[in-house]
């Protein structure tokens, strides 16, 4: 079709970067965010952890992070919650080398501000507030709580979790996602009013112990750390200090951490859910976390947005008779994988102490292979 008229909903990470990916194969879209502002994503100021299959989705769309935004951690490390103890460590100074692209860990302000920069000609419309879809014959229309409306041939839902378009894929969005029982304090601290040994050298920093887990990682070149802790909760609203309280009893490292981040964060509940079980239903396509909601143990929800949009493009611009199709089998076959694995994570993530925390700890010594995982080509299998 010539000049496809094409509507983004969500101008989130995997938002951004379809229309980046559109405005690389010379498609022009709308993109529609509830939000006045990009900016005003809550928790932009939070760290994000892009993976080396992550950036190199970025690196293909073209979105360059600003000078000193990224750290390049030499290493993910994980410990035991009582003593600190280390269990394993996974090297990534040669991700370059062995994946084709590094490990970077930024703010989402910072990647989101890439990906804006990347977006070259495609129309903003912030403050529209998306809530449903009708698929037909003349294209999609989309409804608006301002009460307006829009018709394109082709919507990209990339709405996150709480996606309003899944409900028009019909049967095939699946149930949805639910309150997975966890939630997670975030906050971002002055690496200054850390330990040394707690900020040099740049690491991501992982403590699994019974029922929650506690990570940390540099961002803004180092000059801050982000940090995560999860904790179970019968609700989704759990008051900060006592998620904190929580921690009472882990090691001296993850007190020090925790203690600099008292006051400066919130809680978020966490959700999870299957990926849908088919992505398009005519002229509508989901991706990123409304195609697949996922509890964020693997950190790769961004890193899968970026592949998303990345293969969504190269199929649209290139020759395929049936580029949603191929979209659809390239992407559902990677997040089926995925999701395995987060279901393994989230059985060993927070194992009471006892035999099967010891197993996991003997596995944990050898670092698991991610090959297939950060070796990853998103344009890989598209003809373009
Ligand atoms: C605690 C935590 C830690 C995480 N850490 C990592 C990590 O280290 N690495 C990683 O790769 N991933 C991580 N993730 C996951 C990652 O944040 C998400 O997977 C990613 O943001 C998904 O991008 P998205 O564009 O699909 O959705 P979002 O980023 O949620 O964007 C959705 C956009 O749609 C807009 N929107 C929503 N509803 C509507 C509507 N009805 N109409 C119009 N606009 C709408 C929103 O305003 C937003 O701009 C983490 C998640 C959590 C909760």
């Amino acid at each position: 079709m010539q000049n496809p008229r094409i509507a983004v909903v969500g101008a989130g990470i995997g938002g951004l970067a379809t229309a980046a990916a559109l405005a690389r194969a010379g498609l022009r879209c709308d993109v529609f965010d509830r939000r006045d502002r990009p900016g005003r994503l809550s928790g932009m100021g939070l760290g994000i952890q892009l993976s080396p299959n992550g950036v190199r989705a970025l690196r293909d769309l073209g979105a360059v992070p600003r000078r000193g935004a990224v750290v390049r951690p030499d290493a993910v490390e994980l410990r035991r919650w009582r003593d600190n103890a280390l269990l394993g460590r996974a090297p990534l100074d040669d991700a370059e080398t062995r994946y084709g692209a590094p490990y970077w860990t930024l703010t989402r302000a910072d990647l989101s501000g890439a990906l804006l920069a990347a977006v070259d000609g495609a129309g903003l419309h912030l403050g529209r507030r998306c809530i449903g879809a009708s698929v037909g014959r003349g294209g999609v229309r989309l409804r608006f709580a301002d009460g307006g409306e829009h018709v394109a041939d082709l919507v990209i839902g990339a709405d996150g979790v709480h996606s309003a378009l899944r409900a028009a894929l019909g049967e095939d969005g699946g149930l949805g996602p639910r309150y997975s029982g966890h939630v997670a304090y975030r906050a971002v601290v002055p690496a200054a009013e850390l330990p040394s040994h707690l900020v040099h050298p740049h690491r991501v920093r992982v403590w699994l112990g019974p029922g929650r887990h506690c990570v940390s990682y540099p961002v803004r070149g180092g000059e801050q750390v982000n940090i995560v802790a999860t904790a179970p909760s019968p609700s989704p609203a759990l008051h900060p200090e006592n998620l904190i309280m929580g921690y009472a009893e882990w090691c001296g490292s993850v007190r020090a951490v925790l203690s600099a981040a008292a006051g400066r964060g919130r809680v978020w509940p966490l959700w999870s859910g299957a990926p849908v079980p088919r992505r398009h239903r005519g002229g509508l396509v989901l991706l990123g976390d409304a195609a697949h909601p996922a509890l964020p143990w693997m950190a790769q929800g961004a890193s899968q947005a970026l592949e998303d949009a990345v293969t969504l493009g190269r199929c649209l611009s290139g020759d395929d008779r049936a580029p949603l199709e191929r979209y659809e089998t390239l992407r559902g076959a990677r997040a089926a994988r995925l999701a395995a694995a987060i279901r393994t994570a989230t059985d060993e993530h927070h194992l009471p102490d006892g035999l099967r925390q010891r197993r996991r700890d003997r596995r944990l010594s050898t670092p698991p292979d991610r090959d297939w995982l950060y070796g990853y080509d998103a344009t890989a299998g598209v003809t373009s």
